[in-house]
């Protein structure tokens, strides 16, 4: 099997980005060091606990989010859960505010909780609007959950004004900002939240660390020996805590370049393939939206045909969310965005990141146009 990617051909950041290397340096050299149990009561045990909360300050620090609480978690599908669980459990008759647009693993709260969740419409084009927030918090809501940014058409939503909404009705708002921590300045939109989540391996660090920066944390989801203040039980993972500061101050040191740098990429290939391809529809906000995210739908073709064309020429792309690719039904965030069936069974997500060369995105652009419209000759 071949074991390296080819980075200057990987399109698929939104997915997972690679980590950096301080982050995975760090990482492994507080797995040599610090390996004791952060709980121990002997000095390594000590200092792999002061290891752990000089990591968990540091995150909040960089969040801008100092003062406010942070459990760990494994990652966002797990911070997401405990965050509703905790909210929806504790509260037996209130309801749920969701937005259309959230990832799978704020969604499975639909199916749990049935008729106590209210879905959110998104506006054309994809927007959480905070007027239709207001205008669907009822007596009984208890929390709203939304995402930041969505992972699948990069749109970054007004978690402030929202979260202005929700407060004027007593109502916690959980946000989800998994794929905009590192990548867009998060401060409003974390002092504004009871509850941000977010996963680490979204912003180069190591797979598996992620969290809950909030004033009070949720009840836990993950119950034993009652770490984090017994918010979520287990070991804690300093070393990948420690990974995930390096990591997020990583990214913060580039964020402001890398953000001009990749918004401009996204325009010049959104230009390219829109003159060259005019039947293809854009579903992403290249200026606005989050740095290097772009989704479009060919109509009438198959975006899991085009993503494997595309990979036999060795580049990565995804096809709607990477969580849902392998299913044949159309992603619920561009339907949600006012796309029909057909438009989001056709769509393509390239999501660029820090080894995104202008040189290698004029390929995919030349690869993707001609690729669509052969295939749509074809069809
Ligand atoms: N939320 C969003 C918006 C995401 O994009 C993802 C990853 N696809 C997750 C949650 C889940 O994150 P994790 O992989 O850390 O569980």
């Amino acid at each position: 099997m071949k074991e390296d990617t080819d980075i200057s051909r990987y399109f698929d950041y939104a997915a997972s980005a690679p980590p950096f290397p301080a982050a995975l340096d760090v990482f492994s050299r507080a797995s040599a060091s610090t390996f004791a149990n952060p709980s121990s009561a002997h000095a390594p045990g000590a200092a792999a606990r002061a290891a752990l909360e000089h990591a968990r300050a540091g995150i909040l620090r960089l969040a801008g989010a100092a003062g406010r609480r942070l459990v760990f978690t494994s990652g966002a599908t797990e911070a997401n859960n405990q965050v509703i669980r905790g909210v929806m459990d504790a509260n037996p008759r209130g309801r749920l505010l969701i937005a259309a647009d959230v990832h799978s693993s704020a969604w499975f709260a639909k199916k749990l909780y049935g008729s106590r969740v209210d879905v959110l419409t998104l506006r054309p084009g994809g927007i959480t609007g905070p007027d239709e927030v207001a205008a669907r918090l009822g007596r009984r809501t208890v929390l709203c959950s939304i995402a930041h940014a969505c992972n699948e058409t990069g749109i970054v939503h007004d978690v402030a004004a929202i979260a202005e909404a929700c407060a004027a009705k007593g109502v916690l708002l959980h946000c989800d900002g998994s794929q905009a921590l590192g990548h867009i300045p998060v401060d409003a939109a974390v002092g504004a939240s009871d509850f941000y989540t977010f996963s680490g391996h979204k912003f180069g660090a190591p797979r598996g660390s992620g969290g809950v920066i909030c004033r009070r944390p949720p009840p836990p989801l993950v119950h034993g020996g009652g770490q984090e203040d017994g918010a979520r039980s287990g070991t804690e993972n300093n070393a990948a805590a420690a990974a995930t500061a390096t990591a997020l101050e990583c990214s913060a040191g580039i964020l402001l370049s890398e953000s001009m740098r990749l918004r401009g990429l996204a325009v010049a290939f959104a230009d390219s393939l829109l003159s060259r391809t005019g039947w293809c529809l854009l579903n992403s906000a290249p200026e606005t939206g989050l740095p290097g995210l772009l989704s479009f739908s060919f109509p009438g073709l198959s975006g899991h045909s085009l993503a494997a064309e595309l990979g036999m020429l060795g580049f990565a792309v995804s096809t709607g969310s990477a969580c849902q690719s392998g299913e044949a039904e159309p992603s619920r965030a561009l339907v949600a965005a006012g796309r029909s069936r057909d438009e989001a069974l056709g769509s393509i997500r390239v999501s660029m990141g820090r080894g995104t060369t202008a040189g290698a995105a004029t390929e995919l652009v030349n690869a993707l146009a001609e690729c669509a419209s052969r295939q749509r000759r074809l069809a």
